[in-house]
């Protein structure tokens, strides 16, 4: 969804003088199509809420997001599906003052927020997905689901967390 953001840099006759006005948007956003790590994960429409309200020289986006993600796990490869909430808040301004990273820029006064909420659900992905914190993982050597059980094929079963730490140290 595009939305004109040149109202709230602007302001109009009407709106208080504290606050050049609220846009507020409520749409689901299909995101069905984005690939990751060769999964396609949001299988359900992304329900977004975004608010923004403009001042003088910005405006100020803050948006809830509600998604259903569904991903292999890390270590056992069965697919996991969990829903999450998650809040964003970002300035806007017509110029960056600063690279910083806090102020998104929109030079022509239109946001594409469904990119935003993309990039922010993405930066905002777990660096690694678990179906559960200790998931024991696959059999190196037969390739069986530890969380069911030992295998019979005589590899060591090894704790993947104490071999994460084992080649730390
Ligand atoms: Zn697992
Ligand atoms: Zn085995």
């Amino acid at each position: 969804m595009e939305i004109d953001l040149r109202k709230l840099f602007q302001g109009e006759d009407g709106f208080d003088r504290n606050s050049n006005g609220v846009i507020e948007r409520q749409y689901e956003l299909d995101l069905s199509g984005v690939e990751l790590g060769g999964a396609k994960p949001f299988c359900a429409p992304v329900r977004v809420r975004a608010r923004l309200r403009g001042f003088a020289g910005s405006v100020e986006l803050f948006a809830r997001v509600e998604y259903t993600m569904s991903m292999p796990c890390d270590r056992c490869a069965e697919p996991v599906t969990r829903e999450y909430t998650k809040e964003f808040s970002h300035t806007l301004v017509r110029e960056s003052r600063e690279d910083t990273g806090e102020f998104i820029t929109v030079p022509d006064e239109r946001l594409d927020l469904d990119a935003l909420v993309l990039e922010d659900l993405l930066m905002d992905m777990p660096g690694q997905y678990l179906c559960r914190e200790d998931c024991k993982g696959l059999c190196p050597s037969c390739g069986k689901n530890w969380n069911e059980g030992p295998c019979k094929c005589g590899a060591p079963q090894v704790d993947p967390r104490l071999e994460v730490l084992r080649q730390l140290l």
